[in-house]
């Protein structure tokens, strides 16, 4: 069952969606050659505690860190470790979010370490472009199949595969509510989109092949290929005018 928010409910969700968006920004500037993702979670779960949250990854399955960092190949799911010290042209997806007030938001971005090559450069900027170009198909009237074919037809067109096996999703009182959020899909099929559903809409975008793998920590999620991936997500309000970005990055490199 698809949940619509009350107006009380999403006064409880912005305030979520934007201490979210502040642990990004934190984590994303403790990207640097020399630190851990250990350090880049640490900065993430001491904003989303200093500013009333509760970081909402942190246990969820028996995750054990507030932000899932995923360096290079991985796709999603890194496990934040002392021993993964991030290197000069690395590409680092943090993905996170808080619980505030019994609401979670939820949001992604893959930051650049120091100089990374076109190559990289070019797979970041075209899967934020895809996000946004997936949080645009999401009007009132629409259906989910619209927002998955427009990341799908978006990234193909650039060489560029989605991951079919992990999804986006609802996003309210629970982290992960209905209905799922495909990045592929069929235009004008699926669920309708109606004013005060809230998803999680999250293209994950691989350089090569959309195979991936998952390692024996049950968690961390690698293409197959070895190929580069990246990762960008919103929580999006649908509202009668169309949809509303409730987790707004506080830094976004690659918007030019
Ligand atoms: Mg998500």
């Amino acid at each position: 069952m698809i949940r619509l928010k009350t107006a009380a409910e999403l006064a409880s969700m912005r305030r979520a969606c934007e201490v979210s968006a502040g642990a990004l920004a934190a984590g994303g500037a403790a990207v640097r050659p020399g630190a851990t993702t250990k350090d880049v979670d640490d900065a993430v779960e001491a904003y989303i505690r200093s500013h009333g949250g509760i970081p909402n990854f942190k246990g969820y399955n028996g995750f054990p860190a507030a932000a899932c960092v995923s360096v290079g190949d991985t796709v999603i799911h890194g496990i934040p470790a002392k021993s993964h010290v991030l290197q000069e042209g690395d590409i680092v997806s943090i993905d996170t979010g808080a619980i505030v007030e019994g609401f979670h938001g939820d949001n992604a971005y893959t930051f650049p370490c120091g100089a990374i090559s076109p190559g990289a450069e070019h797979l970041l900027r075209t899967t934020r472009a895809s996000l946004f170009a997936a949080i645009a198909a999401a009007q009132p009237g629409a259906r989910i199949g619209d927002i998955g074919h427009a990341v799908q037809s978006y990234v193909e067109a650039e060489g560029y595969s989605v991951v079919r096996d992990f999804v986006g999703h609802g996003v309210g009182a629970e982290l992960h509510e209905a209905p799922e959020v495909p990045n592929f899909g069929r235009a004008g099929h699926g669920a309708r989109l109606v004013p005060g559903m809230t998803l999680a809409i999250e293209p994950m975008i691989n350089e090569k092949g959309a195979a991936i793998h998952i390692l024996n920590d049950g968690w961390t999620v690698k293409t197959k290929d070895g190929g580069l991936s990246a990762h960008f997500e919103h929580t999006v309000l649908i509202t009668a005018e169309g949809p509303e970005i409730l987790t707004q990055w506080q830094v976004d490199p690659w918007n030019s």
